[in-house]
């Protein structure tokens, strides 16, 4: 059974806008890019910005040696990895935040994408491992997939990753909506509270251990992490090559008192073979060199480690400024 590693705290388990600087005689064009993330409380928006961050160290490191990339760096809030997708395609988005099953899908047209094949999406490096969550009201009562019957659950915001997956696994299991007693499209920020508000009894959640947005939940309000482990999700393992079984270590959040066991995905970092190769090359070096300084920025990357970045949950071509980079440092 294949595995993915996860964190000491977590788991045992992966066109651009640039607006050319409008003064002529400057020596150094400024660039802007923009990296599709998550919500505010999940750990996409701690990727992108950690990125951005590490951009920008670069270019005050570069200003003192004389080693200029030019490049600015946002990272917004969004819907999430399918919306990112789009918006890379669209030449909205110069880079993204994506669950390694959307990157596969996105890029073999299948699943939601197809006949929506985005052949251009290119992969930079994987980041965290994503377990899939369910994760249940303290007095729900719900304790196995099954019990999701009659419910009221939320099956996450259009355009989010755990939406699709939602999706998948709920097909897998023969459920459909209407088994709920309400199926719900609330965003990552809003689900841990209506949780605990008691408007809902159960979310579906794609991210990365430990995070602040679940701990709403789960230390706020009692909620726990239900165990998927059955046949039907062996099967989605064994059937695919983006998913892997996760284990969330007891004692992560407070209510997880023995190990969970669940599967899951990695997170990506995606961007279009439409962006030039010298931004996506300057985007990669800055995170590979700085990579001691990224695995502090979130307590979900402490394990991250560069070969396995390179390899793990791409499916997609990797971006001829990533191979650049990797073949430079001898890595490929
Ligand atoms: N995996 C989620 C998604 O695709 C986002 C998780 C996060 O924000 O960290 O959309």
């Amino acid at each position: 059974m294949r595995k993915l590693a996860l964190t000491a705290f977590a788991l045992a388990f992966a066109g651009s806008m640039f607006a050319a600087a409008g003064d002529a005689s400057a020596q150094s064009k400024k660039r802007f890019i923009a990296i599709g993330t998550g919500g505010p409380t999940g750990v996409y928006f701690a990727t992108g910005n950690a990125i951005c961050r590490l951009v920008h160290k670069e270019a005050a490191e570069g200003r003192k040696s004389g080693r200029k990339h030019g490049i600015r760096c946002s990272a917004p809030s969004t819907g999430g990895s399918t919306y990112n997708i789009g918006q890379i395609r669209e030449g909205e988005l110069d880079f993204g935040v994506a669950q390694s099953d959307w990157q596969y899908h996105a890029f073999n047209g299948t699943s939601k994408f197809e006949g929506k094949k985005f052949g251009k999406l290119r992969a930079v490096f994987s980041v965290h491992p994503e377990p899939f969550q369910i994760i249940v009201g303290k007095d729900s009562g719900i304790n196995t997939w099954a019990d999701l019957k009659g419910k009221r659950v939320n099956i996450g915001n259009p355009g989010s990753g755990q939406r699709g997956t939602m999706e998948v696994l709920m097909k897998a299991h023969g459920t459909k909506t209407s088994d709920f007693k309400a199926a719900t499209e609330l965003t990552s920020t809003e689900q841990s509270k209506a949780l605990c508000d008691g408007k809902i009894d159960a979310y579906g959640y794609t991210v990365g251990v430990p995070n602040a947005g679940v701990s709403v939940a789960t230390d706020g309000c009692g909620a726990r992490i239900i165990n998927l482990n059955s046949s039907v999700e062996k099967k989605l393992v064994s059937d695919n090559p983006f998913y892997a079984f996760a284990t969330i270590p007891k004692g992560t959040y407070k209510t997880t008192t023995s190990d969970v066991t669940t599967f899951g995905v990695m997170a990506t970092f995606v961007t279009s073979a439409d962006v030039p190769e010298d931004v996506v090359y300057e985007v990669t070096r800055a995170v590979m060199e700085n990579i001691e300084d990224f695995r502090k920025l979130h307590p979900a990357f402490v394990n991250l480690d560069p070969k396995k970045m390179m390899t793990d949950g791409n499916s997609a071509t990797l971006h001829s400024g990533a191979v650049k980079y990797y073949k430079e440092k001898g890595m490929m």
